[in-house]
């Protein structure tokens, strides 16, 4: 397996990866010697002369061209802010993120020769590049050693530790695999996720899943296992089905298990959990995505961009968000971000109302819909999901020129987008939603941007 270092500059990405290689006995390779030795030129003539533009293309050209075999790569500082230079350095490696903090950086490159990205200070430079990189590093990660107090040789120790026996930290391991003989796997994956433990996974790094109860009929694993085929990514993702979120998170813990999609019904409690959640699935209230770094966990929301992705070109609309729960939420959300005037009609009018408050949007009972005349509706209730098939919304409520987004993917074509489709409307199935938060959820957990035409195939 080949091994990348990423991080800032000044975080030991070329001591630490020398003593990596020198001790599996393996070649090291740095990218920014070999760009310059490329140019004929140092790094800071490259910028002064060609511009940073220039210095990225040379960057994206040699990262292209790195051999696959076993070695260790420094990458430099800004290459994976590159989803492309990201798909590369995964392709069958495992990807080291090195991190230290704003001083610690600054002192340790304070004599460097390296030109200024900003024009800042140095010390203001490295705050500000550390905030704008700190998600694309964490993305393209697998794992993330903070190495403020280490020394470069126990850095290394801890990499080729990793390797040899696996992502569970060695006080876990017995925790963890407690959690392994409890919770319900399909068998096959359980006999896999055993051997990365074990550190014979061969190139086998690391373990993803879709939590949730029910969980296990979900398309992800097939969707998730192909994504990561294509791209050469040391993964396997499987489906922890368990009623109890606070347990799964505790495993993911102890077995270092890399991201979890989280589904019905823990996406509201799954943030008491977490360490980090980003501002958007704060202000929705829910989290989809949990990604870990460094023993740190992540949430993220990508189901209310999954809604957008398909309304963007409906900015200013007037919309009625059908339902009161998790995915209205998001609707809500991604309907404000889109200056949409937003009123939710639900079932029990106390949930709409406490909902549409909490965003500044008006309620009302799901009778109003006649009332409303809106340009867009969408069906955040499992009304018509399978094996039900009623419609909250009857023909004559439909009208010609109307978009119906149902978000109920099971059937694809649900009783309510068939009406919409007879009544003349626009009409957008749940598997729109599916495949554009499935995108920015693979984003999430790899930094690598995948074209929406793949989704749509593997989908
Ligand atoms: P949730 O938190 O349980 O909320 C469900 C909402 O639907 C509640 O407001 C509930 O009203 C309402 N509801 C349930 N049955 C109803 C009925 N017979 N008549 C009227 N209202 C009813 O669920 P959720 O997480 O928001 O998910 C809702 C649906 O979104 C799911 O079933 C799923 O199909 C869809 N979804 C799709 C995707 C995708 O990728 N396409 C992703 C996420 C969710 P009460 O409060 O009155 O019970």
């Amino acid at each position: 397996m080949r091994i990348v270092l990423t991080g800032f500059r000044g975080t030991g990405k070329t001591t630490v990866g020398r003593i990596v290689a020198d001790r599996l006995g393996i070649p090291f390779l740095d990218t920014d010697q070999i760009i310059e030795e490329r140019a004929g030129e140092k790094i800071p003539a490259i910028f002064r002369e060609r511009g940073e533009a220039a210095f990225r293309d040379l960057e994206r050209e040699v990262i292209t061209s790195l051999p696959g075999d076993c070695l260790v790569v420094s990458a430099g500082g800004g290459a994976v802010l590159d989803p492309v230079n990201v798909a590369h350095l995964r392709r069958g490696s495992l990807v080291v993120l090195l991190g230290a903090g704003e001083e610690a950086i600054t002192k340790r490159i304070r004599e460097s020769d390296r030109p200024s990205l900003t024009g800042r200070p140095l010390s203001e430079e490295v705050g500000v590049l550390l905030r704008v990189r700190r998600p694309a590093y964490l993305r393209a990660a697998d794992l993330c050693i903070s190495t403020g107090e280490m020394s470069p040789e126990e850095v290394a120790g801890e990499i080729v530790r990793f390797i040899r026996e696996g992502p569970s930290s060695p006080g876990s391991w017995e925790p963890g695999q407690r959690f392994l003989e409890m919770i319900p796997l399909p068998e096959r994956d359980r006999a896999t996720i055993s051997s990365i433990l074990r550190g014979t996974g061969d190139s086998l790094a690391g373990i993803c899943g879709i939590t949730g109860y029910p969980c296990s009929h979900s398309r992800s694993p097939a969707l998730w296992n192909q994504l990561f085929t294509r791209y050469g990514l040391p993964y396997l993702y499987t489906s922890f089905e368990w009623p109890a979120i606070g347990e799964v998170i505790r495993g993911a813990r102890d077995l270092g298990i890399r991201a979890l999609s989280v589904t019905i019904p823990f996406k509201e409690e799954v943030v008491d959990y977490l360490d980090e959640v980003d501002g958007d699935a704060r202000a929705i209230g829910a989290v989809n995505t949990v990604v870990q770094c460094g023993g740190v966990l992540h949430g993220y929301n990508t189901d209310w961009l999954g809604i957008r992705a398909p309304l963007e070109d409906l900015r200013g609309a007037r919309a009625a968000v059908l339902g009161a729960g998790g995915a209205a939420a998001a609707a809500v959300y991604a309907l404000l971000s889109l200056e949409m005037e937003v009123t939710v009609l639900s079932r029990t009018v106390e949930k709409g109302e406490r909902l549409a408050s909490r965003f500044g949007c008006r309620a009302g009972p799901l009778t109003s819909f006649g009332d409303l005349d809106p340009d867009v509706v969408v069906n955040a209730t499992p009304v018509g999901m399978l094996p039900d098939r009623s419609s909250l919304l009857a023909m004559e409520d439909l009208e010609e020129g109307m978009t119906v987004f149902d978000l109920v993917y099971t059937p694809p074509e649900t009783p309510l987008i068939s009406l919409a489709r007879r009544a003349g409307c626009r009409v957008i199935p749940g598997t729109e939603m599916f495949i554009h938060q499935a995108r920015e959820q693979f984003m999430h957990v790899t930094g690598i941007q995948v074209p929406e035409t793949l989704i749509r195939e593997l989908v």
